[in-house]
């Protein structure tokens, strides 16, 4: 077992609607010490990329994010949230469903911050049926930029995003994997990696 599927299990809480809530750690107050390690964890996973740049979607993924492009000595970008933009050509856009909130948010990057030349590392916290992963790379596509990898500090595995996203030829690294949770007993069981 990892460091972090160590303090899933001390700390993470399964809530039912299939929410795990690690606001003690990750997603609310945030443990230094262990962002510290997971911004390591993602270097040593990727170390070989040509990365020259870590994305992000706000609000959970910037904290982390910011930990990894510290690793590999480059700019973090982070895609906003927006009720609704008026498509300016500035901006690129894609629609994200978002899994907790089960509401439909426009994302925008400023096309000052993304180009042909960008090799990017996309980063969030969790992933489940990967609406906001599908969401970055559209962003990431439409600037011609390279995406090197994917990192997720938790995939759901039991959902589809990380099938989805594999599948796509994606290279996605997950620090924990749930491969079930129990919201009755509070069980979480993780793939072995
Ligand atoms: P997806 O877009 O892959 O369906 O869901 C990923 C997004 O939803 C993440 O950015 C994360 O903020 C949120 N999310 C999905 N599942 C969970 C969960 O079990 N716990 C928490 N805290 N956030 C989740």
């Amino acid at each position: 077992m990892n460091f972090l599927e160590k303090r899933i299990l001390q700390d993470g809480v399964v809530k039912p609607g299939n929410v795990l809530k690690v606001d003690s750690f990750l997603n609310h107050q945030m443990d230094i010490k262990l962002m510290e390690e997971i911004g390591k964890e993602f270097y040593r996973r990727f170390a070989d990329k040509n990365i020259n740049k870590v994305m992000t979607i706000e609000a959970s993924g910037i904290g982390i994010a910011c930990f990894v492009a510290k690793e590999f000595g480059v700019p973090m970008v982070f895609a906003k949230k927006s009720k609704s933009v008026n498509i300016s050509g500035d901006l690129y856009v894609a629609e994200v469903e978002s899994f907790t909130h089960k509401n439909t948010n426009q994302v925008i990057v400023s096309k000052s911050f993304l180009s042909t030349d960008d090799h990017l590392l996309i980063i969030d916290d969790f992933l489940a049926n990967g609406c906001a992963l599908k969401g970055l790379i559209s962003i990431a596509k439409d600037a011609g930029a390279t995406i090197e990898g994917l990192g997720i500090v938790i995939e759901k595995g039991y959902q589809n995003g990380g099938k989805m996203i594999r599948d796509m030829g994606y290279h996605l690294e997950s620090l924990a994997i749930v491969d079930s949770m129990d919201d009755e007993t509070g069980a979480i069981v993780f793939r072995q990696q």
